[in-house]
C-alpha cells in the first residue's frame, strides 16, 4: 500500500502530452533506476573503480537513449568518470540549462543493518530500497526522464539542455576545478538545475536556496615535553587532555551555541521574512527527534530563540569530530603531554572562511588553559552558498513543482555543503541555480536502508519536464 496520498497534480493543458508521456513511463523509469542501483559505484573505495566506470557507461547509455547528443564519458587524470551530453537545438534565444546529478554512491555502511541487500533494489510500502536509489541515481533518472518525455512527444525541447553527471561527488568532488578548466565552455549555461537535495517531506517538494560551507581545523595542545607520573606530579603539573577539554569548552555557551564572537562576526542576519517562512514550515520537534534518533532526555543545542531550521541552515558550527589521545584500554597513571583534536566547521551564509577561521585560530591560542602550547592548522575551506529566492528561474521552478506535486515547494536551506554550486555558478557569470531533489526525510541517504519514495520520484521527473517549459517562457539569462 502506498504510504502517502496520491499527488493532486495540476499540469497545464498545453503540456498534457509531455506529462502523459512521462507518467506513462513510470515502470520504465523505475526499472532503469533499479538497473543503476545494481551497480555498486562506490567512489570512496578503489576496489570499485570498475563499478564506477560501469555506472558511467550505463548512465551514458541512458542519456543517449533519451535523445541527448554528444554523449561522452569525461575522463581526466585521477578523476572518476563523469558523463555529459547535450541537446542544443532550441535556438539562441532560448535559455541553456545545465542538468546536474551524480552517479557515484556512498559505501554501504554496516551491512547487517540493511533489511535487504544494498545493491538488490527492493520495494516496500511504495519505497524502493537500495544504495543510491535516492542519492543520487534518482536524480539521474529525474533528468533522463524529463528530457525523454519531451523528445518522445515533441521531438524537441523548449530550452537548450546540457547534462553533467559527476562520478565522485561522494568523495567531495576533488577534480571540480579541473573539470571546470577543461570543460567550462562545453558546460556553460544560464541556469543550473542540480538534483541532489532533500524535499521537505513526502509529497512536499523543496527548493533549496542556501548551503552551508565547510572547513576542518586541527588543534594540537601540549603541556609537557613527555608524559610523566600522575602520582608524582598530578595536582601541580597540567596534563594536555584536561587543557584540551577546557579549551574545547570555551567554543560554546551553555545552550551549545557557538561562543567565539569573532568567528560569528560576519554571519548574515536572517531577514524577518525568512524567519517567518521557516516558522511556517511547522516543523514538529518530536518528529525531528525521531528522524535523527536523538536519545531520550538529550536536548537540541543552539540558541533557543532561533528555529531549529535556522540553526541547521543559517548558523555556523564548530564540532570536534576526532581526537588523538590514549585509548582507555591503554591508559596508565600518566599525565598526558600532548593531544590533537580535529574540529569540523560548517560555515554560515555571510562568513568569509579565511576571516572566520583566523578568528577561531586566534580564539584557541588566546584561551590556552594553564599557558599550554596550542598550535592550530587550518585546512581547506568551502564558503557557504546562498541566493535570493526570487527571479525568473526561481518562479519557473515554483510553477513547475507546484504543478507536478500539487503543492507549492518550500523554500529551504541545507546544512550540508555541495562544492559544485558556487564555482560553477560563478564561472557561468552568476547562472541561476535551482537546487531540487528526490530525497525526503526518510530516505536515509548515506545510511543503511536508503530508499526513494517512488511516487515522489515520478513527481520529480515531471517537475523537471515542466520546468523546461516554464524556463522557456520566462527566459532567465
Ligand atoms: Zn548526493
Amino acid at each position: 500500500m502506498p504510504s502517502a496520498p496520491h499527488p493532486q497534480r495540476a499540469v497545464p493543458d498545453h503540456l498534457g502530452d509531455v506529462a502523459d508521456a512521462l507518467l506513462g513511463q513510470r515502470d520504465r523509469i523505475r526499472s532503469e533506476l533499479e538497473a543503476l542501483v545494481r551497480i555498486p559505484s562506490i567512489s570512496a573505495l578503489p576496489d570499485h573503480a570498475d563499478d564506477v566506470a560501469a555506472s558511467a557507461e550505463a548512465t551514458a547509455a541512458l542519456l543517449a537513449d533519451a535523445g541527448l547528443e554528444d554523449v561522452e564519458v569525461l575522463e581526466h587524470d585521477g578523476m572518476q568518470p563523469a558523463v555529459t551530453g547535450a541537446w542544443l537545438h532550441a535556438g539562441a534565444d532560448a535559455p541553456t540549462v545545465l542538468l546536474y546529478a551524480h552517479h557515484d554512491v556512498q559505501p554501504v555502511g554496516t551491512a547487517a543493518r540493511w533489511t535487504t541487500e544494498p545493491f538488490t533494489p527492493t520495494e516496500r510500502d511504495g519505497r524502493l530500497y537500495g544504495r543510491g536509489a535516492a542519492d543520487d541515481k534518482a536524480g539521474v533518472m529525474a533528468h533522463v526522464a524529463a528530457v525523454r518525455a519531451w523528445l518522445d512527444t515533441r521531438g524537441s525541447l523548449p530550452v537548450n539542455v546540457k547534462v553533467l553527471i559527476e562520478g565522485e561527488e561522494e568523495v567531495g568532488s576533488p577534480n571540480l576545478t579541473a573539470l571546470l578548466e577543461r570543460w567550462a565552455t562545453r558546460l556553460h549555461s544560464d541556469v543550473i538545475v542540480l538534483a541532489d537535495l532533500v524535499n521537505h517531506d513526502i509529497g512536499w517538494p523543496s527548493l533549496t536556496y542556501a548551503l552551508r560551507g565547510m572547513a576542518d581545523v586541527t588543534v594540537r595542545v601540549r603541556t609537557l615535553a613527555q608524559p610523566v607520573h600522575s602520582g608524582m606530579w598530578g595536582g601541580a603539573v597540567p596534563d594536555a587532555l584536561t587543557a584540551t577539554a577546557r579549551l574545547l569548552a570555551t567554543l560554546h555557551d551553555d545552550t551549545g551555541e557557538v561562543a567565539v564572537p569573532g568567528f560569528l562576526a560576519d554571519v548574515r542576519p536572517l531577514p524577518e521574512v525568512e524567519r517567518e517562512r521557516f516558522a511556517a514550515l511547522g516543523t514538529d520537534p518530536e518528529r525531528l527527534r525521531a528522524d535523527v534518533r536523538l536519545l531520550d532526555g538529550v536536548r537540541f543545542i543552539g540558541d533557543p530563540a532561533r528555529t531549529v531550521e535556522e540553526r541547521l541552515w543559517m548558523r555556523p558550527t564548530i564540532t570536534p569530530t576526532g581526537m588523538d589521545v590514549t585509548p582507555v584500554a591503554q591508559a596508565s597513571n600518566t599525565l598526558l603531554s600532548e593531544v590533537t583534536a580535529q574540529l569540523s566547521c560548517r560555515l554560515a551564509p555571510g562568513q568569509d572562511p579565511e576571516r572566520a577561521l583566523g578568528a577561531l585560530a586566534d580564539h584557541l591560542v588566546d584561551h590556552a588553559p594553564f599557558g599550554a602550547e596550542v598550535e592550530v592548522t587550518i585546512g581547506e575551506a568551502t564558503p557557504a552558498w546562498w541566493t535570493d529566492p526570487t527571479g525568473p528561474a526561481w518562479e519557473a521552478a515554483v510553477a513547475a513543482m507546484t504543478a507536478a506535486y500539487g503543492r507549492r515547494p518550500a523554500a529551504v536551506g541545507c546544512g550540508g555543503s555541495i562544492p559544485f554550486v558556487g564555482p560553477f555558478s560563478d564561472a557561468f557569470g552568476g547562472a541561476a541555480c535551482l537546487l531540487v531533489g528526490v530525497e525526503d526525510p526518510r530516505s536515509n541517504a548515506h545510511g543503511e536502508d536508503e530508499s526513494v519514495h517512488l511516487e515522489d520520484l515520478y513527481s520529480a521527473c515531471l517537475a523537471n519536464a515542466l520546468l523546461f517549459a516554464e524556463l522557456a517562457e520566462r527566459r532567465p539569462a
